[in-house]
């Protein structure tokens, strides 16, 4: 599986967690997209790519304590983003 994938599978697991979690935020496909794209647009340059666009998860342990915080933060920020500006009306 590309390494790229991973990443997204696990924002996909964070998100599905933190939309459970909370009632506040829109939970319909537009926004889910919105927030996944967030957050990989902020992670991926860390943990699933470099300047040489040559893939670096090898060295990152995806399921690490430290990896989901960091999912999960930008999650959080995503997701309040959409919910201040969703791709739809209320
Ligand atoms: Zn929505």
């Amino acid at each position: 599986m590309p390494e790229g994938n991973l990443l997204e599978s696990a924002v996909r697991d964070k998100l599905d967690e933190l939309l459970e979690e909370r009632d506040d935020f829109c939970e319909c496909e537009q926004c889910r997209k919105d927030m996944i794209a967030y957050a990989l647009s902020n992670l991926k340059p860390r943990y699933a790519g470099s300047k040489e666009g040559k893939v670096l998860l090898d060295s990152v342990d995806i399921s690490s304590k430290q990896t989901e915080m960091d999912i999960l933060r930008v999650l959080l920020e995503g997701a309040k983003k959409v919910k201040e500006t969703p791709h739809h009306d209320r």
